[in-house]
């Protein structure tokens, strides 16, 4: 009898494990375990959903003109060069299979994004891992990893799980030490977080290989509507978008973005939010003895003494009914990463593991 096969290597790509949702016998859970808005998706994306939703027995647009036009106007860059992707996952796959396949390595961090070896593996490449220096990418690292195979390197700035970022010169000396057929990709998940930083778009406006990812899931508070966007040289572009699907995105995802886009209101105050309660918890874990680097994100990566107390920790946190994320699999099996909340959820997390601390 025949039997089906799937394609060589599809087995062999790791399922992707996303944070925790719920806990057993908690009805009301606080999720800080995926770096979400507390704030919730802003009020002016949801008339627009609610608007654009009337239309959707009309097909989308296929060239995002309007989306792509409004980020073109707030990030100061070119509408031709920009593409649009359910979620940056997906402009980040575009990008590993436009450009790479069978033979040729990808190049990811010790502690970056779980996704990029699965990415890596979805184009059939190699996903080569370059050890961080201490809990920063290490320019020298990946550019000594570097073959006549390489493709792409793929970086966090700032970084997931650690919440550190690599300095302009740094990333600068980065893209000057690649050859230039090697695409640079930087992923700016996390970039409205980040004081001063403009996320590799000046590198992405200059140079031939490198481009810039963004998403609307964190500071846009839009996770679960799946929209981020990609910028980069014109003839990258091209390439990505002729595997992109045409209708990729509904009308309400297009909709939702632009206004959350538009609404620059709600930057700010989700930016000012999120300083203020960053700071705050820093501070607390410090006091109680945790470790953790001054954070360039909407998370702090807590280490404890070792991956026993993190465990502790993390089990008295879950008594709480607060899930926060084990990050083992990133590289640091003694680290809880905990999403930054509003005043209210800082403060449960807070006396959470001042009793934890205290037992
Ligand atoms: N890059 C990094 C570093 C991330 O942390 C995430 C989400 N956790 C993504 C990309 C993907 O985000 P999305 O697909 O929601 O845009």
């Amino acid at each position: 009898m025949a039997v089906i096969t799937p394609q060589p290597g599809i087995m062999d790509i790791a399922l992707y494990e996303g944070g925790k949702s719920h806990l057993d016998g908690v009805a009301q859970v606080l999720k800080l375990s995926s770096n979400e808005n507390p704030l919730g998706p802003p009020p002016s994306a949801i008339a627009a959903l609610t608007q654009a939703a009337a239309g959707m027995h009309l097909y989308p647009s296929t060239d995002h003109a309007d989306l792509r036009a409004a980020i073109a106007e707030m990030w100061q860059v070119e509408a031709d060069r920009v593409i649009c992707g359910v979620g940056s996952d997906e402009v980040l796959q575009f990008v590993t299979q436009a450009f790479a396949g069978p033979g040729d390595e990808i190049i990811y961090t010790e502690h970056g994004f779980s996704m990029y070896p699965i990415l890596a593996n979805m184009a059939g490449a190699t996903p080569v891992k370059v050890p961080e220096a201490v809990r920063v990418v290490d320019v020298d690292a990946i550019l000594g990893a570097v073959t006549d195979r390489t493709r792409i390197v793929l970086l966090t700035n700032p970084g997931n799980p650690t919440g550190t970022i690599l300095p302009d010169e740094d990333l600068v000396r980065l893209a000057d030490g690649l050859p230039d057929s090697v695409i640079l990709v930087i992923d700016g998940a996390y970039t409205e977080y980040a004081e001063g930083y403009d996320g590799g778009r000046s590198l992405a406006k200059e140079r031939p290989n490198v481009l810039m990812t963004r998403t609307f899931s964190k500071i846009y508070g839009l996770g679960g509507l799946r929209v981020g966007w990609g910028y980069g040289p014109k003839a990258l572009i091209d390439v990505m978008t002729r595997i992109r699907q045409p209708f990729n995105l509904s009308v309400v995802q297009l909709a939702a973005a632009e206004a959350a886009l538009r609404d620059r209101d709600w930057l700010d105050t989700c930016s000012a939010l999120n300083a203020d309660q960053r700071a705050r918890l820093t501070g607390a874990l410090r006091q109680l003895g945790v470790e953790c680097d001054e954070s360039q994100t909407n998370f702090v990566l807590a280490r404890f003494a070792s991956p026993d107390e993190a465990g502790a920790a993390d089990a008295t946190l879950q008594a709480d009914g607060i899930i926060v994320r084990r990050v083992t699999g990133y590289g640091f099996p003694e680290g809880l990463r905990i999403t930054v909340g509003d005043a209210e959820q800082t403060g449960r997390v807070i006396d959470s593991l001042t009793r934890w601390r205290a037992a």
